[in-house]
């Protein structure tokens, strides 16, 4: 948000809360360095959080919001002297691959992303020592991995969440979760879909992200919601 070409008064606001660009996390765990998805924005992202070390990447699955970005490790590959870890399903892989092939052939060209690749799957995996537990949920009929670290849980791209998820995500403090619009929508929990897994989580703290200029401004949405649940914007830094 805003929304390229629309005059709504969402995309219209003022409040740097309604500056939304995609949904993207960065951890920093101990020393340790990861981001959740590196869409179109990623750039833009690592830039005005000045992130100066990255030491992997995790995907959640392989919607062009959620990898555009990717060609831009290419920094970090610079600064750091060596390959980008990359975590995802085989799906993800594969899209990668199509879409970065430049990055994968035998002769490559000088400067290009230079990725390593690793696959998950439903089995919790580490990154520099930190354990990190897929969280398989359904984004329509296309598998998606939410994330556990510790006492986060990350959760985009949802709109179910099989139970044996659910028994994952038991104990979680904070929980991002996806809330895009009121509207029901084929592929995204709604607002009060994603009120009604929020409250069934039961996190002390839930947070709402990959919202649509449709959800309403955050202010006004924000007095809607109950005392554990508030909407994720750009720049929100929490610690656990
Ligand atoms: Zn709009
Ligand atoms: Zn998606
Ligand atoms: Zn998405």
């Amino acid at each position: 948000m805003p929304v390229i070409g629309c005059g709504c008064p969402v995309c219209h606001s003022l409040d740097y809360r309604d500056k939304r660009l995609r949904s993207s996390v960065h951890l920093a765990v101990n020393d340790i360095s990861l981001v959740i998805d590196s869409g179109p924005d990623f750039r833009q992202q690592m830039l005005r959080e000045r992130i100066m070390k990255l030491d992997a990447i995790l995907f959640t699955h392989e919607h062009k919001d959620h990898i555009a970005g990717l060609d831009d490790v290419r920094a970090y590959n610079f600064l750091q002297r060596k390959s980008m870890p990359v975590y995802g399903t085989t799906a993800v892989h594969k899209q990668l691959q199509t879409e970065f092939y430049y990055a994968f052939e035998e002769h490559k060209y000088p400067g290009i992303p230079q990725l390593d690749l690793t696959e998950i799957k439903d089995q919790d995996f580490t990154v520099d020592g930190v354990t990190i537990t897929p969280l398989p949920v359904l984004h329509l009929n296309l598998p998606v991995m939410g994330f556990r670290i510790g006492d986060f849980s990350y959760i985009t791209d949802a709109n179910h969440i099989p139970e044996s998820t659910f028994e994952k995500l038991k104990g979680t403090k904070v929980l991002a979760l996806n809330a895009l619009q009121r509207e029901k929508h084929a592929s995204h929990f709604n607002l009060s879909e994603a009120l009604e897994v929020a409250s069934k989580i039961g996190a002390e703290q839930t947070y709402f992200l990959h919202i649509s200029h449709r959800l309403g401004t955050h202010k006004a949405v924000e007095k809607e919601l109950p005392d554990s649940v508030a909407l994720a914007y750009d720049g929100l830094t929490i610690e656990l």
